[in-house]
């Protein structure tokens, strides 16, 4: 089986199957079907097939034990989930990870003792004058303040939307 960063993305379907079984350490189709019949009103042909696509990608093996098979997975939750971030952060602009943090912060619900250990993790972490721009050239605007004087000239414009702002505080 191929190590679980270098297996197809799980789909947000795959994924509502996926959490069935973390939860569940292995279990029936049966177990998943009806969780899923509940929260998202699907036919057990939609869970079946999830099943089947989640098999062939390598999430789920399937053993039998006679009559039906039992259905586990050798990843964990937090791992697949880290796995989907890096692809995340692999998507965007280095210099847009501070607003992501942000934002995560933002919608997190946290007790105390989180937001202390948050606190204390942001206080030790390393920091840079500038963060770098590893980013393609044509896939992101700080390219074009480097490359191209006349779109540098229209990205020093205010710019609804764009995250790249220069912050030297
Ligand atoms: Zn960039």
């Amino acid at each position: 089986m191929p190590r679980v960063a270098d297996r197809n993305n799980i789909s947000d379907a795959e994924w509502e199957v996926m959490r069935v079984v973390w939860a569940n350490k292995s279990c029936y189709s049966k177990v998943i079907i009806d969780v899923l019949e509940k929260k998202m009103g699907w036919k057990p042909a939609t869970s079946k097939t999830l099943i089947g696509r989640l098999v062939k990608k390598g999430y789920l093996s399937a053993e039998s034990d006679g009559k039906r098979y039992v259905y586990s997975t050798d990843t964990t939750e937090p791992e697949s989930l880290m796995v989907e971030i890096d692809t995340l952060l692999g998507q965007i602009c280095k210099r847009n990870v501070p607003n992501l943090l942000s934002y995560l912060v933002d919608k997190s619900v946290l007790t105390e003792g989180h937001r202390d250990d948050l606190i204390a993790q942001l206080r030790e972490k390393e920091v840079t004058e500038k963060i770098p721009c590893t980013c393609t050239p044509g896939q992101c605007t700080c390219h074009l303040h480097v490359e191209n004087s006349v779109l540098s000239e229209r990205s020093n414009r205010p710019n609804i939307g764009s995250n790249h702002e220069e912050r030297n505080d």
